[in-house]
């Protein structure tokens, strides 16, 4: 039997930042809500939906302000359900890739309210996809890696060199969230395991109007970021799948040479 629930709370994807990117499934969470908690990454243009009697309240780092404390969101959620409210909870890309989705379900499930998860298009598939490449391919990538750059303090974090080794033989496409600025320590963690003329690609603010890229490769990933001076949030990824971006051909000479 599954345990009952007295209460629940909605936790919606946001999409990338294009407002088009929302489900049918978001947009309805999203106007039938009457207290909204807007993360940090979520486009403001999707609380259009919103019914203009809801509360809103942001608690990103937006406008270099500090990040509203974990326990406080999740204090606040679990408040305003137990209080009869409509709660959504909307995160950036898909709630439950990074983000901390499946901590704040564990912390109201604990309170006794249910969570209804509504997906969203996580970032890292917008990414690639807005350069018209794939992130699986039958030649190219047999699978896909989803991971983080940046390790919860205290913890280890990701093991590249063994990473890299494991895409190599895999044929794995790695989507890197969180990346830009530990590029220091991961490429020359990538570069242990696989080869520097490696495509990849970085994207800026994938979906929106500001977004920009950079096709390069493995070898000159740090230099290509430095020159470009793309920043948060961007998506990188690594793998042949890269060349699939229709504007792979038009790049500098290190990159076509690559393909
Ligand atoms: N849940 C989100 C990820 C949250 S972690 C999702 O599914 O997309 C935050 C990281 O996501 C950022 O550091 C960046 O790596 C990535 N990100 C989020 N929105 C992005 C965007 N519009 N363009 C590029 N990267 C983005």
């Amino acid at each position: 039997m599954p345990p009952h629930f007295a209460y629940r709370c909605t936790l919606v994807g946001a999409g990338p930042g294009d407002p088009e990117l929302l489900t049918l499934k978001a947009v309805k969470a999203i106007a039938s809500a009457t207290l909204l908690l807007v993360d940090d990454l979520v486009n403001d243009a999707v609380l259009a939906h919103a019914s203009p009697n809801a509360r809103i309240v942001h608690v990103g780092k937006r406008g270099g302000c500090q990040s509203t404390p974990q326990a406080f969101i999740d204090k606040l959620m679990i408040t305003a359900v137990h209080a009869g409210e409509q709660v959504v909870r909307l995160k950036g890309g898909d709630p439950f890739i990074f983000g901390r989705g499946g901590e704040e379900v564990e912390h109201l499930r604990a309170a006794g309210i249910d969570v209804e998860v509504v997906n969203g298009i996580t970032s890292g598939l917008a990414g690639l996809s807005s350069l018209g490449a794939p992130l699986t391919h039958r030649e190219h990538a047999h699978g896909v890696v989803f991971v983080t750059g940046h390790a919860k303090p205290g913890d280890s974090g990701t093991d590249w060199p063994q990473l890299a080794a494991t895409a190599r033989q895999s044929k794995l496409t790695l989507v890197i969230y969180m990346g830009v600025s530990s590029l220091e320590h991961i490429c020359p963690g990538l570069l242990s395991g696989l080869p520097a003329q490696t495509p990849v690609a970085v994207v800026q603010n994938a979906s929106l109007p500001t977004q920009r890229e950079v096709l390069t490769t493995l070898g000159e990933l740090g230099s290509t970021m430095a020159r470009e001076g793309l920043q948060s949030p961007s998506i990188i990824v690594v793998g042949d799948v890269v060349q699939g971006a229709r504007a792979w051909t038009a790049q500098p000479q290190t990159a076509q040479k690559a393909a």
